[in-house]
């Protein structure tokens, strides 16, 4: 496995790869921007970018442009030698870890804005974020050149604007959405859960508790969106530590919000436990319609 820091360098050795052995098929690229601190959910999308394409490429940067000034961003977990010991053990074949000023060379001005979406959920919490994400997901595409790029459902609101770059700047690369990983009790695994005390860890599967609760009750025919987001509310406030964030009910998409989700709707909640804020979501699929058995309607 290569870990280059360098941009030139790192685009060398891809093009080496790239032209492999000569032989006629082109060869497709995979690319799984990460900020390190890496677990299983990370280690899911590898694995992924792995069985679906010719050569694996990991980035690994803590993106400065993503955090507000009063955010966590110097103490970001940095784990970066065993984080490339995982990216070997799966099979990665390049580690792009560049620096800040190779990403943002001073008196770098340009920026990628994704009107509209970037302003929703955790948007709407912390202003500039997702221009900060679009600006580096942007570069480093243009950097790695990637046929398939995976991300995790767990970041789903980032997941939404950057489909719309993606579409709106032509960009020929395809995102490919993989599945939250979760602990065993059902937390979704995130590099901030290593800020949680142990009493923080069992506040925080209110969220994941939430949002079971709102999709056994859409399971059993509630397709309202106010009664999911009132049981995800209540859920979360059974755990008086918690500072709720948001609880939305939206289109996956357009992150607006809907108001019947039998077309198909993203549950996502926030909350801080403790000074750590933690997400998570849902997908409910659509229930109009097929059932997939052929002669029966849904009831
Ligand atoms: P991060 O290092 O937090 O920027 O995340 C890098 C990528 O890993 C993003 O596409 C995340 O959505 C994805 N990811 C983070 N946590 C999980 C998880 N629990 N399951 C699946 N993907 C995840």
């Amino acid at each position: 496995m290569q870990i280059h820091p360098d941009i030139p360098e790192l685009r060398d050795a891809l093009r080496k790869l790239r032209a492999g052995s000569g032989l006629a098929m082109p060869r497709s690229v995979g690319f799984v921007p990460t900020m390190g601190a890496l677990h299983m959910g990370h280690r899911s999308l590898v694995q992924a970018a792995r069985r679906h394409c010719d050569i694996v490429i990991a980035s690994i940067f803590v993106n400065p442009t993503q955090f507000a000034p009063n955010e966590d961003f110097s103490r970001y977990p940095r784990t970066l030698e065993q984080d490339c010991q995982m990216l070997e053990a799966e099979g990665v074949d390049l580690v792009f870890t560049p620096t800040a000023d190779a990403m943002y060379p001073p008196g770098a001005s340009t920026f990628v804005d994704v009107e509209g979406v970037s302003d929703r959920l955790d948007g709407a919490s912390r202003p500039g974020h997702f221009r900060g994400v679009a600006t580096v997901v942007a570069k480093l595409f243009h950097i790695a050149q990637p046929d398939f790029a995976f991300f995790g459902q767990k970041d789903a609101a980032q997941v939404a604007v950057l489909r719309k770059m993606v579409r709106d700047l032509d960009f020929l690369v395809e995102i490919i959405v993989c599945p939250t990983v979760r602990e065993p009790d059902g937390l979704a695994m995130s590099s901030r859960n290593r800020y949680l005390s142990a009493e923080e860890r069992r506040q925080a599967l209110a969220l994941s508790r939430a949002l079971q609760a709102a999709q056994t009750q859409a399971a059993r025919g509630e397709h309202r969106a106010a009664a999911l987001q009132e049981t995800m509310r209540a859920t979360l406030q059974k755990e008086p530590a918690l500072r709720v964030d948001y609880v939305a009910v939206v289109d996956p998409d357009t992150l607006l919000p809907v108001d019947d989700v039998r077309a198909g709707a993203l549950l996502a909640v926030a909350a801080y436990v403790g000074s750590t804020r933690l997400i998570d979501n849902v997908l409910l699929a659509a229930t109009t319609g097929n059932t997939g058995v052929p002669g029966k309607k849904k009831s």
